[in-house]
């Protein structure tokens, strides 16, 4: 793990700590290494664009280490891969946050649309239900971890790339991209947006949902949100300075509150004018 030093976005060395916290009992920590059950971290705001940076936080090794060696154990207790899909997936839609995503999706999916590609699409839930509403899209998704790959492939009709996204496993240009809850964990997000802005069409729509620095002020500090394996919390500041950055432009963002009130962003993107 390493200590933040200075802004991802400004390269400033100018924070407020939002939240100092004990590593005690994080089953994530404990999986990389029972050394460092107890050690302590820090929530940081840079205060020139809004990021909020883990500190220490997660090398490109441990996560490596962490999302295809050890996902298998995030199947609580005795549920399998299956029965955690059925679960998923048989949720009554007005308590269902993919089925709440397929339709506030809806008014930006153009008509002409047929392929999406989900990056970090896990056990595939969210595709499986979109294909329900938006019937004839060919469906693809990339996932690093080979136990959830492999379980989406087995329960419908989806194309799955199992690794870590670079872009050169896609020879085509999708006309939906989603990143949700994916932008989080990325230790690099310059590349990464990179690598996606060569995937995009000028009319591909990249739709991308993070949690909301906002729950900082809303949630209570021991919430299970904060002691998950993220890198950044974004606001709609310092996500438009990253995306911009990059050569995207947002064409409209919502703010709102899951089922499960944590405050989460959502951006609907298109390539900047200049691309
Ligand atoms: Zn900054």
């Amino acid at each position: 793990m390493i200590e933040v030093k200075e802004c991802y976005l400004c390269q400033i060395s100018d924070f407020d700590i939002l939240l100092n916290q004990k590593y005690e009992n994080l089953h994530y920590v404990k999986l990389l290494n029972s050394q460092l059950e107890y050690l302590d971290r820090k929530w940081l705001r840079c205060k020139n664009c809004d990021l909020v940076h883990q500190s220490p936080s997660l090398t490109d090794q441990e996560i490596d280490k962490l999302y295809k060696n050890n996902r298998s154990s995030d199947f609580r207790n005795s549920e399998t891969p299956d029965e955690y899909f059925e679960r998923i997936t048989s949720i009554p839609n007005d308590k269902s946050e993919n089925y709440l995503r397929t339709q506030r999706f809806k008014k930006y999916i153009s008509s002409s649309a047929k392929t999406i590609l989900d990056i970090g699409c896990g056990g595939g839930v969210f595709l499986y239900t979109f294909s329900k509403y938006f019937k004839n899209f060919k469906l693809f998704g990339i996932e690093a971890s080979p136990q959830f790959a492999s379980m989406a492939k087995s329960k419908f009709d989806v194309k799955i790339f199992n690794n870590f996204f670079k872009g050169d496993e896609i020879n085509f240009k999708p006309d939906v991209i989603t990143l949700l809850h994916v932008l989080e964990h990325i230790t690099n997000p310059n590349l990464f947006l990179k690598n996606i802005h060569s995937l995009m069409s000028s009319d591909s729509l990249l739709i991308i949902e993070v949690p909301d620095s906002k729950d900082f002020e809303t949630l209570d500090k021991s919430h299970l949100r904060f002691s998950s394996p993220h890198i950044f919390f974004y606001s709609l500041k310092s996500a438009t300075i990253l995306l911009e950055k990059n050569g995207f432009k947002i064409i409209d963002s919502e703010r709102f509150l899951s089922l499960r009130k944590r405050n989460n962003l959502c951006l609907y993107v298109k390539k900047g004018n200049n691309d």
